[in-house]
């Protein structure tokens, strides 16, 4: 059998044909499997939808509870048999809360759609967990050499230190409000931060879910707009986007730090204002990303998302066939909300 019979690219997205299904599609489909809550990947509008329980409620949280026909909630794990006989299941990605892989399987054929992952430990999320396949298809967010991403635990001890070290100036963290936020405020924690920790109101729904679901947090509090001059040696987490607006300027003689993978290209932290750059990704490096391939043992690899080229180079040299798949649609989650207005203050 050719991976093509069991998936292929479409103008909606990835699409499994013998189920009809498609993958995390970009535009409204009849039967949509989906990945993780990104707004590049989940969108509002499908006939239906199945992903992990978590995965539905970002998406309720996002789009309103009726964001799909119909919906429904598969495990980690767990075993759903689809039309013409495929077998999916959907396993942990390591990316955000409910981020999962989904592997078909298909007449003794073995496929993994990854979604975004990582391998860097997270205490906000399951662990990604390699599954066996014979075509794996895997992201490539940060897939150049140049990018190696340091521990993200030493780039939170920066921000601790210039707290301590300013202990008059507020520090403002830009970090996408699904995942990455979170994931900051867990990594403070773990660093002994143990003042309550601000956010802006585009944050509240969220992290509100993420310690319902019993991620570790601690004291998190919405920073009221009177409050605001007062936060003066505190940490204070907000949409990127915010640090740009005039939200931000009411707090005294800020720091402004971003937490992204891009912090690693110079310009990228310049352009976003960014006095303290955070380099934390919740993507795979350069590294992981080989690694990741070869332990699947898949001998077919597709490569989607930013810099497929050279991932496919890469694995042409180490005798694996693979392909660019050139979907259109996803891409940066954290350059979106950049870019996208902050709803709440
Ligand atoms: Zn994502
Ligand atoms: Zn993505």
């Amino acid at each position: 059998m050719r991976p093509e019979d069991l998936l292929c690219p479409t103008p909606q997205g990835l699409c499994c044909r013998p189920a009809g299904v498609h993958v995390d599609p970009t535009r409204p489909v009849e039967r949509a499997l989906i990945t993780h809550g990104h707004s590049d990947h989940a969108r509002a509008g499908h006939g239906h939808v199945m992903a992990t329980p978590e995965t539905l409620r970002i998406m309720a949280l996002r789009y309103g509870e009726d964001f799909a026909g119909s919906v429904q909630a598969v495990e980690y794990g767990e075993v759903v048999t689809l039309k013409g006989g495929v077998q999916v299941s959907f396993h942990p990605a390591g990316h955000v809360l409910g981020s999962a892989q989904i592997l078909f399987e298909w007449k003794g054929f073995r496929a993994v759609v990854s979604g975004d992952y990582k391998r860097e430990r997270d205490p906000t999320c399951a662990a990604f967990t390699p599954v066996p396949c014979d075509l794996f298809v895997t992201e490539a967010t940060f897939g150049l050499p140049v990018f190696r991403h340091p521990k993200a635990s030493d780039e939170i001890a920066k921000l601790v230190s210039s707290a301590e070290l300013f202990p008059e100036r507020a520090h403002l963290v830009g970090a996408y409000s699904l995942g990455k936020a979170q994931r900051v405020m867990a990594l403070l924690r773990e660093a002994g931060w143990e003042k309550p920790i601000y956010i802006h109101g585009a944050l509240q729904k969220i992290t509100e879910f993420y310690k319902e679901e019993g991620v570790p947090l601690g004291e998190v509090v919405h920073v009221a707009s009177d409050e605001r001059r007062n936060r003066g040696g505190d940490i204070i987490i907000c949409p990127p986007s915010a640090l740009q607006d005039i939200w931000s300027r009411k707090f005294p003689d800020p720091v402004n730090a971003v937490a992204s993978g891009w912090m690693r290209v110079r310009a990228r932290a310049r352009q976003q204002g960014a006095e303290l750059p955070l380099v934390i990704s919740d993507h795979a490096d350069w590294d992981d990303l080989g690694r990741t391939i070869k332990e699947t043992g898949a001998s077919d690899i597709w490569v989607t998302h930013g810099a497929e080229e050279a991932l496919v180079y890469w694995c042409e040299q180490q005798g694996l066939k693979a392909k660019p798949l050139h979907l259109v649609g996803y891409g940066d989650e954290e350059a979106e909300e950049i870019a996208a207005p902050v709803d709440g203050a």
